[in-house]
């Protein structure tokens, strides 16, 4: 559809009341001269609320679950009660029951197996967003703009890995065009839940942590969308985090390169994998914030123009380094990296930076610190006989550090830049553990201690002019 504009509102954008009401002013507003579609996640640490009561519910710990369960009830019925005209009320609340009680006959299951599988998680924890999608359009419908709450089981196609699933796009184009194209045909505004899917054969998933952004492109591409706005509580993609770095400022635009490094190296702005569904369409997104709309956000388009240099310093803490180094060269270095990285892709762990370069093939990685133990364990077990046998020194874990990232596609064959970052790093005294550039040239990346990380960005910043416009 080529006029259409797939609009996504964030946990914070719908965290209540008031604030549902202004993601449906600024849907209502766009609606009056294109056709639209919006994705919403669920309301703000709604989700965190569902996955507490899942794993209460596992542990056996009844009373929690019972508390949870009433938490969850009465914040989207006094919601409810605040957003809608009272002759609206009671259709509501019993919307809200029957959700409810949906996740709580799953929690209950939990409790009574003291299990919880996957696949009834990605059931449950839907829930957020169903009630969301249920409050907006029961809003939009009483200010007489007509939308219909769908859920996105019904419209995206994922595989079967629940919790992290991955969509399949044709069969997701052929359902959103059955499901999403009679209701904008017929003017009526689809809300669309984020985060969940389903598989083939309609088993329930959902796409990871933070997963509507990546829903809510997966959308715009199915539906050949023009643009796909992201409303968050920031202005947009911005040169530092400004905690860190006053004078960080926000980035007019990015490219899809630049914000996907962004995101996977810490800058939580955007889901990493939002941006590959669009690029073969090559669909600009907008990241705004919808509690200032009138600020333009940043625009991220496939490619720039001009621009030369790194746009943006981002840092990422909850990470380890893991360390594995041979105890003596009678072993092949290459065979335990290649041995080491198997493990870590069989535990689907992620790996945010990989360096070796001794002539003792020492190596080592970071992993994000919620996925140590998995890894630790993968590893272990597969090199359990190096390490039995001494020829690996034991593995070691740093958890006492932090990564800095500097990207920008502009540092793509720009001599001398690494050379300024490195400087203006070890001016502050600060002592690089490790770093990285891919061939790519797109990420500079280093390790540095866990104290030091926060002055290495500002140092980064400063050096590069960040904060200026170009
Ligand atoms: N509600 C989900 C989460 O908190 C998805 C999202 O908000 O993007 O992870
Ligand atoms: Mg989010």
């Amino acid at each position: 559809m080529a006029d259409l504009l797939v609009m996504k509102f964030g946990g914070t954008s719908m965290g209540s009341a008031e604030r549902i009401q202004i993601a449906a002013k600024l849907s209502a507003e766009q609606h009056a001269k294109r056709p639209v579609a919006i994705v919403v996640s669920a309301m703000s640490k709604v989700t965190d609320l569902l996955l507490n009561t899942l794993s209460k519910a596992e542990e056996g710990d009844a009373t929690t679950v019972e508390a949870n369960l009433e938490a969850l009830k009465t914040r989207h019925i006094e919601c409810a009660r605040e957003l809608l005209p009272a002759d609206r009320h009671e259709a509501a609340i019993q919307g809200i029951e029957r959700l409810v009680g949906e996740f709580s006959r799953i929690a209950h299951g939990m409790l009574l197996l003291r299990e919880r599988p996957p696949r009834s998680v990605d059931e449950a924890i839907a829930i957020g967003e169903q009630l969301s999608a249920f409050l907006i359009a029961e809003y939009m419908n009483s200010t007489s703009v007509a939308a219909e709450a769908v859920n996105a089981a019904r419209v995206i196609a994922t595989d079967a890995v629940f919790g992290n699933a991955t969509p399949i796009m044709e069969a997701t184009r052929e359902r959103s065009a059955g499901v999403l194209k009679p209701l904008l045909d017929k003017r009526v505004l689809p809300v669309v839940t984020g985060f969940n899917a389903s598989t083939l054969d309609g088993k329930p998933t959902t796409l990871g942590r933070g997963g509507s952004d990546f829903s809510a492109s997966i959308l715009a591409a199915a539906l050949d969308a023009a643009e796909l706005w992201i409303w968050t509580d920031v202005d947009g993609i911005m040169s530092a985090d400004p905690r860190v770095a006053k004078n960080a400022r926000v980035l007019p635009e990015v490219t899809y390169a630049e914000a996907a490094e962004l995101a996977f190296a810490g800058a939580k702005v955007l889901h990493p994998r939002t941006l590959a569904p669009l690029a073969e369409r090559q669909i600009p997104v907008w990241s705004k914030n919808s509690f200032r709309p009138e600020v333009a956000g940043t625009r991220i388009v496939p490619k720039i123009a001009e621009g030369h240099g790194p746009r943006a310093v981002t840092s990422m803490t909850n990470i380890a380094m893991v360390s594995i180094e041979p105890a003596n060269t009678a072993i092949s270095g290459t065979m335990v990296m290649a041995e080491a990285i198997e493990a870590l892709s069989r535990a689907g762990v992620e790996v945010p930076l990989i360096t070796s370069s001794s002539y003792t093939q020492s190596f080592c990685f970071l992993v994000r610190q919620a996925e140590l133990e998995r890894a630790q364990q993968f590893l272990e077990e597969r090199l359990s006989l190096e390490l039995a046998h001494g020829y690996l020194k034991p593995i070691s874990i740093d958890k006492e550090v932090g990564l800095v990232a500097v990207v920008g596609e502009g540092m793509r064959g720009t001599p001398g830049l690494a050379g300024r970052i490195f400087m203006a790093v070890s001016r502050q005294g600060i002592n690089i553990v490790s770093m990285a550039q891919g061939s790519s040239e797109l990420t500079i990346a280093m390790v540095v201690h866990r104290k030091d990380l926060e002055q290495a960005v500002r140092s980064i910043h400063d050096e590069c002019g960040m904060g200026q416009p170009a």
